[in-house]
C-alpha cells in the first residue's frame, strides 16, 4: 500500500501556524514512507474564501519546503463528484431532504434546553411521505439534505496518536446535515462530507489532522461506511497552546506563517521548530535537523497526545542555529530584501562583496533576520546617534586627543587590518595612553556605541564606504 496523506486548508485566512504544522506532520509521514502528499484547497465556503488566502497557503507551504506531489485541488472545481455522491446515499436510502426552517429549529433547541438536554436534530423529516414534500415545496420551504445517523451506533477507531476512540451515534446530534440547498434539487456539500467524498476519491489511507476534528471523524466513519468505501488510518494531533496553556491565538500576537516570516524567522528554523510542535525524535536530546532528517524518525509513536506549548526562546534558539550555520551567500541573500524593507540603500560602495562582509561580521550575533536592521544600521547612515554611554566614553580625558590622532594617521595609512593595528599603537604610544582606552574611543566614535561586533571589521567596513572619517570628526566634536 502505497501512504496518501493530505492537507486540506480552507482559504478563509492566511496559512495558520496549526494547519502548516499539521502539513509538516503529515509530509513528514509521507516522506518517511515514500508515499504521497496531497494538497486540497477546501474553499466551499464562498463567503469567507478568497484567492489571496489561497495564494499565501500555496507560498508558504512553498516557503517552508513543504512541497506537495498532487494538486493543488480545488473543492469547488468537483462540485459534481459531491453531487453524485450525494445522489448515491439517496438511492441507497441513507439521505433525505428536511425541510425544518431555522424557526422550527431554534424552537427545537429552546424546548431542549428547558428540559437540559443537549441540543439535537429530533430527525423529524426523516421519513416524509412524497405528499408531505409537495406541501413543504408548494408553502416554498428550502430545503438541507441530512445523512441518516443511528443513535444506537457506536463507532470506534485507532487513533495513532490517542488510542482507541469510541463514540455513539446518539453523541452526534442527529442525522447531520451533508449539504445545503440547490437549484438542481441535489445540493451544495458541508465540509464533512466533502471531505470524506475527496479522501475516498484521492484514496487517502491516513487522514491527519488537529485534535479539534476529532467529532467530525466519528461522523465521517459512518459516511464512509454508508459508502462501503474503506475507512482510512486516523492521526489526530495535538493542539498548539500559548504559554497560558491555552489555544493559540491571533491575541498571542502572531499565528500565520507570513506573520513569523516578517518577524525574521528562517524557513528552515521554522520548519525545525514545527516538527517539535508535539513530536520528538527518538533521541529526544536531538533537537536541530532539516525536514528531510526528521522524515527518517518520524512515527506517531512519539506524537504527544497533551497540547504543545508553544515556546519562543526555543524558537529563536533554533532560528539562531541556522543563522549561523548559514554560507554567507545565502544569509546575504535572506539580508538584502530585510535591509530594502527598511529603507537601506545600497549606494556608495556597499557592493556585494562589501555586503558579504558586513554579514559575516554581524551573522554570529543574528537570532531574528530582523536583527540586522538595528546591528547593521551605523553602517547604512551617513552620522551616527551616540548613546548616552558612548557620548561619556568620548568626553572622558584623553579620549579628543586620541581621535585626533587617529585621524591624522589615517590620512597616510590606507586602512587594513594590519595597518589599523599598527594605527592603534601609534596613537597608545604618542598620547600615552592605554591601549583600552583608544579601543573604547575608537568604538564609541565610529559606532556611537560601547558594544558591538568585532571593532576592527566594523572599522574596515566603514573606511571601504569612506564613512570612517567623517565620523571620527563627528566624534570629536562631541568630544570636545
Ligand atoms: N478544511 C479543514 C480545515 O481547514 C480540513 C480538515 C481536515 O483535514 O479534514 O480544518
Amino acid at each position: 500500500m502505497t501512504v496518501r496523506v493530505r492537507i486540506a486548508p480552507s482559504p478563509t485566512g492566511n496559512l495558520h501556524i496549526g494547519t502548516a504544522r499539521t502539513a509538516v506532520f503529515n509530509w513528514l509521514f509521507a516522506r518517511h514512507h515514500g508515499g504521497e502528499f496531497i494538497l486540497r484547497i477546501e474553499d466551499t465556503d464562498s463567503e469567507r474564501s478568497r484567492p489571496e488566502y489561497t495564494e499565501n497557503i500555496l507560498e508558504g507551504l512553498r516557503w517552508l519546503g513543504l512541497n506537495w506531489d498532487e494538486g493543488p485541488f480545488f473543492q469547488t472545481k468537483r462540485l459534481e463528484l459531491y453531487k453524485q455522491a450525494v445522489q448515491t446515499l439517496f438511492d441507497k436510502g441513507l439521505a433525505y431532504r428536511c425541510y425544518t426552517t431555522s424557526e422550527e429549529l431554534e424552537a427545537l433547541r429552546e424546548a431542549q434546553k428547558a428540559r437540559n438536554e443537549a441540543p439535537r436534530y429530533d430527525n423529524r423529516h426523516r421519513n416524509l411521505t412524497p405528499e408531505q414534500e409537495a406541501a413543504y415545496k408548494a408553502e416554498g420551504r428550502s430545503f438541507v439534505i441530512r445523512f441518516k445517523i443511528e443513535d444506537e451506533r457506536e463507532i470506534v477507531w485507532n487513533d495513532l496518536v490517542r488510542g482507541k476512540m469510541v463514540w455513539r451515534g446518539s453523541d452526534l446530534g442527529g442525522d447531520m446535515v451533508i449539504a445545503r440547498a440547490a437549484a438542481d434539487g441535489v445540493g451544495l456539500p458541508l465540509y464533512n462530507f466533502a471531505v470524506v467524498v475527496d479522501d475516498m476519491d484521492m484514496e487517502i489511507t491516513h487522514v491527519i489532522r488537529g485534535e479539534d476534528h476529532i467529532a467530525n471523524t466519528a461522523k465521517q466513519i459512518l459516511l464512509y461506511e454508508a459508502f462501503g468505501a474503506k475507512v482510512p488510518e486516523f492521526a489526530h494531533t495535538p493542539l498548539i497552546l500559548n504559554q497560558e496553556g491555552r489555544k493559540l491565538s491571533k491575541r498571542d500576537g502572531v499565528t500565520s506563517i507570513s506573520d513569523f516570516k516578517r518577524m525574521g524567522f528562517t524557513a528552515e528554523g521554522l520548519a525545525n521548530y514545527m516538527t517539535l510542535l508535539g513530536w520528538s525524535a527518538p533521541d529526544s536530546t536531538q533537537e536541530i535537523f532539516t525536514l528531510e532528517e526528521a522524515a527518517k524518525q518520524f512515527s506517531f509513536e512519539r506524537v504527544n497526545k497533551a497540547g504543545a506549548k508553544f515556546d519562543w526562546a526555543k524558537l529563536d534558539w533554533i532560528n539562531s542555529q541556522y543563522i549561523h550555520s548559514m554560507p554567507v551567500d545565502k544569509l546575504t541573500d535572506l539580508l538584502i530584501p530585510v535591509w530594502e524593507e527598511a529603507g537601506y540603500q545600497f549606494t556608495g560602495g556597499r557592493d556585494r562583496p562589501w555586503i558579504e562582509q558586513l554579514v559575516t561580521l554581524i551573522g554570529p550575533s543574528l537570532t531574528r533576520l530582523v536583527d540586522a536592521i538595528a546591528m547593521s544600521k551605523l553602517f547604512f547612515t551617513e552620522t551616527v546617534e551616540f548613546s548616552d554611554e558612548a557620548s561619556a566614553q568620548l568626553k572622558h580625558e584623553g579620549s579628543s586627543a586620541t581621535l585626533k590622532g587617529v585621524i591624522a594617521a589615517l590620512e597616510k595609512h590606507q586602512l587594513t587590518e594590519a595597518s589599523a593595528q599598527e594605527i592603534i599603537k601609534q596613537v597608545v604610544k604618542e598620547q600615552n595612553v592605554k591601549k583600552g582606552l583608544v579601543m573604547k574611543a575608537l568604538r564609541a566614535g565610529l559606532t556611537g556605541d560601547l558594544h558591538g561586533p568585532d571593532l576592527i571589521q566594523s572599522w574596515l567596513l566603514l573606511n571601504q564606504i569612506g564613512l570612517d572619517k567623517p565620523r571620527l570628526l563627528q566624534a570629536v566634536e562631541v568630544a570636545s
